[in-house]
């Protein structure tokens, strides 16, 4: 049995006359851009994290898939939770029932952010990484796209891994065009292996193959987003632009299906007890040019909620 953490009760023994449906304990909304930061208790007492983010036409849900997680990722704020256990497709599902709940209930917040209230679309980059919860992720997924499910449709789902590259190609046999998105932060090995320890199991080389297929089996949109955190003196200088720019370049895609890798840069946000720092706005715009005049789709993505602590790598039951 795990230790228990911080604010969390200690387990208990299962005793199923007493399971009840997840809840919300606490919510923070955002002056800043509306999202809603959730804290919520399941039924053994664990507590996970999911955030609401009002976006133009779309209310995304930002789900956890895990409490806790065990990849170590050193700038994140989950990863020191370690992996408590995984969440159950019930679990999955209540994530999206506690939003809709919650914004029947708060209707000024949908019309404040000129929003529905309902989900309209889902992230995978809460607590926990995805593809270490594949088998219920992928009894998840057909629940969230049917239509007597949430009706949500399959590209409006995105699948954030660190790079889980076995489980990347299952889950793309099963579905081809959902989105996913790979956290990569660094094209460079040893840089790579001291911010994701899960650069010692999947590799740079095996992540540009998955992207080569991805790419060349999609000729429109291989709905395929490369994430990189930008972290002050860590990762965010011309030469580790130049590093990332390199990698990719190791698919051997041509320039034509080169030009369809869509790159996120998000500044990082800094939290109390990090060692990282956001990186000043000069350096983003330089890693942004040096990417954009290769050909590459580069946006520059400030994280929702950055007031209450629900940006990437920020979910940590605060
Ligand atoms: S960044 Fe994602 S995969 Fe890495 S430790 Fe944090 S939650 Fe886990």
């Amino acid at each position: 049995m795990p230790a228990p953490l911080k604010g969390q009760r200690q387990e208990q023994k299962l005793d199923p006359t007493s399971l009840s449906f997840p809840r919300i304990q606490t919510t923070q909304v955002s002056s800043y851009d509306g999202s809603a930061k959730f804290v919520v208790e399941l039924w053994d007492g664990h507590l996970i994290e999911m955030v609401l983010m009002p976006e133009k036409t779309r209310t995304t849900l930002c789900l956890s898939s895990q409490v806790g997680c065990a990849r170590g990722c050193r700038f994140c704020n989950t990863a020191r939770l370690k992996l408590v256990r995984n969440l159950t497709l019930a679990e999955f599902s209540a994530q999206i029932e506690l939003s809709h709940k919650w914004m029947e209930s708060n209707r000024v917040w949908a019309e404040r952010w000129r929003v529905t209230s309902k989900v309209t679309n889902l992230v995978f980059m809460g607590m926990g990484e995805p593809l270490d919860n594949f088998d219920v992720l992928t009894k998840f997924l057909p629940v969230a796209m049917d239509q007597k499910g949430f009706c949500i449709a399959q590209k409006n789902i995105c699948v954030s891994t660190v790079g889980r590259v076995d489980h990347l190609y299952k889950l793309h046999e099963l579905y081809p065009r959902l989105p996913v998105a790979i956290s990569l932060h660094a094209g460079q090995s040893s840089l790579r292996k001291k911010l994701m320890p899960i650069e010692h199991e999947y590799s740079l080389p095996e992540i540009a193959e998955f992207i080569q297929m991805k790419v060349l089996n999609h000729r429109r949109d291989p709905r395929l987003l490369i994430q990189v955190l930008l972290m002050q003196g860590v990762n965010n200088l011309e030469k580790h632009a130049n590093e990332l720019l390199d990698f990719l370049k190791s698919t051997g895609l041509p320039q034509d299906r080169f030009k369809k890798i869509k790159i996120n840069l998000i500044p990082f946000n800094s939290f109390g007890e990090s060692n990282f720092v956001e990186p000043d706005s000069e350096s983003v715009l330089a890693f942004r040019h040096t990417l954009a005049q290769a050909g590459l789709r580069v946006m520059v993505r400030y994280s929702k909620g950055q007031d209450i602590a629900g940006a990437c790598g920020q979910l940590a039951l605060k």
